[in-house]
């Protein structure tokens, strides 16, 4: 039987951990909810996080969770550019997340929060726009719990969300992707790899290592049609450095999601209830890059709901919009215009589908800035050799750690 909460979490991914966590570090009894019967499993993720983010927050990795150290990023744009950057921002940790979110719950636990797995929300009741009652299923039993503030921590298909009939992210507004843990035919480099081309539609394909022959190997994309594991096999069989990389018979894991563009159209706060990670669409847009982010803000809505339950003021719960930009607004907002400008040139038809995915790797990857577009087009006219010429310039001009060169793979 579950306990009566101040604070009650739905979903033990990073958001709601690192809530739960925070709400019991400041006092309020607090119940972090999860349906799955194992916290962590199964993974719907590529399992890699930024290294500059990871150090700004100051959070060391629980034992066992760190895969792989990645020092660059190479982009691959089209079969026909190569982009390798080594800036900080490009360099990244591959994880195990399912001992990170398990050790993430276990520390909510260590704090003093109540922790369940097994125990999924079903309904709530609402009065003046603020949930009263919430519904869980645990193990089978029904048990009503009456919360101060509610934390929708549960993922990009919320369930909060759907029962208080707030909007939801749209087929336009999530990529769907899939990815198989692979073992590869060779020693593979330390870093990740991301695919633009039109074979992986609006969206990218990556290689992201988790030891020195293991990597997850997967795609997202908007709109993706058609059956995901179709997909994933048909890339797998007709792009050239997969093909010669990785053996469709070498599968360890399948991993399928959805991931949420960034900016939830209803505020991360309604009434007593706040939205945190995919729920609230904090990921850092256009990579996706969710687990971190989540986790901030989890932090910044823990610590919001047990300042409002300790003061018995829930006029307190309108600080969180603001603790999210203290966080990590900048971040947030850039990811959104960069989303904006990557849309833009997918939608302009004018553009031959390859040259699109060339220009959107090129505003990913920071080679060129959203104010360069008109010049990153000049550059599509010219022949392969001398746009890896003007590029290698500009890199050089602005002192990147980053180069550039031609592949022939069409
Ligand atoms: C294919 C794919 C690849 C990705 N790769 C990366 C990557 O490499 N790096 C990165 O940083 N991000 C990546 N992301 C995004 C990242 O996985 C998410 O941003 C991150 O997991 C969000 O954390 P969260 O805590 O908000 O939600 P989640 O991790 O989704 O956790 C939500 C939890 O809520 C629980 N839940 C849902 N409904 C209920 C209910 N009714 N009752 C109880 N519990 C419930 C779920 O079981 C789940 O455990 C990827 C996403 C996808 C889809």
């Amino acid at each position: 039987m579950l306990k009566e909460c101040e604070v009650l979490v739905i979903g033990a991914g990073p958001a709601g951990s690192s809530a739960a966590m925070t709400a019991a570090e400041g006092g309020a009894s607090t119940l972090l909810i999860d349906r799955k019967k194992e916290i962590g499993t199964p993974v719907q993720c590529g399992e890699v996080v930024g290294e500059t983010l990871l150090k700004s927050l100051k959070l060391n990795l629980p034992p066992g969770a760190k895969a792989m150290a990645l020092d660059h990023t190479k982009f691959l744009l089209d079969r026909r550019i190569a982009l390798t950057s080594r800036e900080p921002y490009w360099k990244a940790v591959s994880l195990e997340r399912k001992i990170f979110d398990k050790a993430l719950a276990a520390k909510a636990a260590e704090a003093g929060a109540m922790v369940h797995a097994d125990a999924r929300l079903t309904d709530i009741e609402m009065r003046d726009g603020n949930v009263i009652e919430a519904t869980i299923m645990h193990q089978g039993v029904e048990t009503r719990v009456h919360p101060k503030v509610v934390i929708a921590a549960d993922g990009v298909h919320s369930t909060v969300s759907r029962l208080m009939g707030v909007e939801l992210f749209t087929e336009k507004a999530m990529a769907k992707g899939i990815e198989y843990e692979m073992v590869s035919n060779k020693r593979l480099p330390a870093g990740m790899q991301i695919f633009l081309e039109p074979e992986v539609g609006l969206g990218y394909g990556w290689i992201i290592p988790k030891g020195p022959r293991r990597a997850n190997v997967g795609l997202a994309a908007i709109g993706l049609h058609g059956n995901r594991r179709d997909r994933l096999q048909e890339w797998l069989a007709t792009n050239p450095m997969l093909m010669d990389m990785f053996d469709v018979d070498k599968v360890l894991e399948v991993k399928t999601g959805d991931a949420p563009l960034p900016g939830f159209l209803g505020g991360p706060r309604r009434g007593n209830v706040l939205f945190a990670g995919d729920a609230a669409g904090q990921t850092l847009a256009f990579v996706g890059e969710g687990i971190i982010p989540s986790y901030a803000c989890g932090q910044g809505a823990g610590a919001v709901a047990s300042a409002a339950v300790r003061q018995n003021d829930m006029s307190r719960l309108d600080c969180y919009e603001r603790a999210i930009e203290d966080l990590l607004g900048n971040e947030l907002s850039e990811g959104g215009d960069l989303k904006d400008s990557i849309l833009e040139v997918w939608m302009d038809e004018s553009i031959p589908a390859g040259d699109r995915t060339v220009l959107c790797g090129m505003l990913m990857s920071e080679v060129m800035f959203t104010d360069d577009l008109e010049e990153a087009k000049a550059l599509l006219s010219m022949p392969q050799r001398a746009m890896v010429n003007t590029i290698k310039a500009t890199l050089a001009k602005r002192k990147a750690r980053a180069t550039v060169s031609a592949l022939h793979l069409r």
